[in-house]
């Protein structure tokens, strides 16, 4: 299965898309993961990003665009991927068409979840105290969320007209989400995937 997750900031992405990989056997792709990876062992990209990603400022398209592409490439990710956080902009989207063309691949689909506002903020703060992420910070919360609904929000149009987009409620427990997740998978029947 190759997939995408969409949504907003703590509406549970990475968490879902972590779980619902294990079950598929399948790798979970975060560029926010491989930029923080880079971040922490101090390489060069690392050091190139490390205060855009701070400021909750977006790591540009053509950085980003590579990073998945050589990540897509690698043999692991032949029977399939989940994408957390990528496209995020409309060149991410026509860069990935590129490569997916390329390799004769198609995305399966598109996972948008959902919660509202006050709910995603709750969870921002709740990781903030856990996970202690130099973005999440107001500022840098404040500056995330307004450029998913200005940049990122609207490319669910595109997939929308492409017709494979699923929209899911994430508000509740993180199993019934999973749970709620895998049942709508299986409802959509998509071709050659087993959820
Ligand atoms: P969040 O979705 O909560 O902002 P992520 O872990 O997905 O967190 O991303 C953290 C940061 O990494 C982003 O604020 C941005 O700086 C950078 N980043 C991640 N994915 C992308 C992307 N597709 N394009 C540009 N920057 C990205």
């Amino acid at each position: 299965m190759r997939m995408l997750m969409m949504g907003p900031q703590g509406v549970g992405k990475g968490t879902q898309a972590k779980m619902l990989a294990a079950r598929c056997a399948i790798p979970h792709i975060s560029t926010g993961d491989v930029f923080r990876a880079n971040v922490s062992a101090g390489t060069e990209l690392g050091k190139q990003i490390e205060s855009l990603i701070n400021a909750g400022e977006l790591v540009p398209d053509a950085l980003t665009d590579r990073i998945v592409a050589d990540r897509l490439a690698q043999p692991d990710c032949a029977n399939g991927w989940i994408l957390d956080g990528y496209p995020r902009t409309i060149e991410q989207v026509r860069a990935l068409d590129a490569v997916l063309e390329q390799s004769d691949q198609r995305i399966d689909v598109v996972l948008e979840l959902r919660a509202d506002y006050d709910e995603l903020i709750k969870r921002i703060h709740e990781r903030a105290q856990i996970e202690g992420r130099a973005d999440d910070n107001p500022e840098a919360v404040a500056k995330r969320l307004q450029t998913y609904d200005k940049e990122t929000a609207p490319l669910l149009d595109i997939y929308r007209d492409r017709g494979f987009v699923v929209a899911v409620d994430s508000e509740d427990v993180i199993e019934d989400t999973q749970a709620s997740i895998v049942k709508h998978l299986q409802q959509c029947g998509l071709p050659g995937v087993k959820i």
